[in-house]
């Protein structure tokens, strides 16, 4: 069983397909899947999904991208929902726009506290920004956990983030031929460190690279992370997802 920790199946998107998506994941051997909140209309989508489906569990949080027409206190009493696993998306992104830096990190700070008080782990998202997040975070070590999904930093950063006893997300781009670096984390790093994801439906894996992505292709990324470091994808899997029951809790979830 392959659980895909990280995707965006409450986006338009998916409005027209969702069921035959889901099934098709299921067929796929992705039976567990959480969707991540951005804003809003996002977070309470995902609740309405999570009710909805066995196998999906949720995320809650503001995007470093959607602070600017976000409610942080609207986020708070969804938290509470039995089947919302995690606090994120959140963290830095100055790919789209630096101009609101301090308004990211101040949204950061308030999810790594309230991630805190709620005892739930934090999805963390970075672009461009690598060293903004870790500065801001690398005080809370042994008091938050979590993962950097999409990671698509250094190896030296995998190793910090690591140190920081938080995961590493690790996704489609593993499967594009020019991906040396992160192909490099892979093979460097233990599988008791990842997790696997599809961001769906952005960062599709090859063989459907240019096409929407769905959380079913979690098990091509699997099958690259195998490949590169030379063990069999069963073992991927399961270590994977063994991984992400522990980080999110999803066996006390059902
Ligand atoms: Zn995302």
């Amino acid at each position: 069983m392959i659980v895909d920790t990280h995707c965006h199946i409450n986006t338009k998107a998916f409005d027209q397909d969702l069921n035959e998506v889901i099934k098709r994941a299921i067929e796929l051997d992705v039976s567990k899947m959480i969707v991540v909140g951005m804003d809003s209309y996002h977070n309470d989508k995902t609740i309405e999904l999570i009710e909805t489906y066995d196998g999906l569990y949720g995320a809650i949080g503001i995007h470093p991208c959607d602070v600017e027409h976000a409610d942080f206190n609207a986020i708070i009493p969804l938290l509470d929902h039995k089947k919302v696993v995690a606090v994120g998306e959140t963290g830095i992104d100055l790919y789209w726009d630096k101009t609101n830096l301090d308004k990211q990190k101040a949204y950061f700070i308030k999810h790594i506290e309230i991630s805190i008080k709620y005892n739930l782990p934090l999805i963390i998202h970075t672009r461009d920004s690598f060293n903004e997040a870790y500065e801001i975070i690398k005080p809370y070590k042994g008091k938050v956990k979590g993962v950097f999904h999409a990671f698509s930093s250094s190896l030296e950063d995998a190793l910090k983030v690591i140190d920081l006893g938080l995961y590493i997300g690790i996704g489609g781009v593993v499967t594009f031929p020019k991906a040396e670096t992160l192909k490099e984390i892979v093979k460097h790093i233990s599988l008791d460190h990842m997790l696997l994801e599809t961001d769906s439906p952005y960062l599709t894996p090859v063989p459907f690279r240019g096409k929407r992505n769905e959380p079913g292709y979690t098990k091509y990324v699997c099958e690259m992370v195998g490949k590169i470091k030379d063990v069999s994808s069963e073992v991927v899997a399961k270590t994977t997802s063994d991984n992400a029951h522990k980080l999110f809790g999803l066996e006390q979830k059902i």
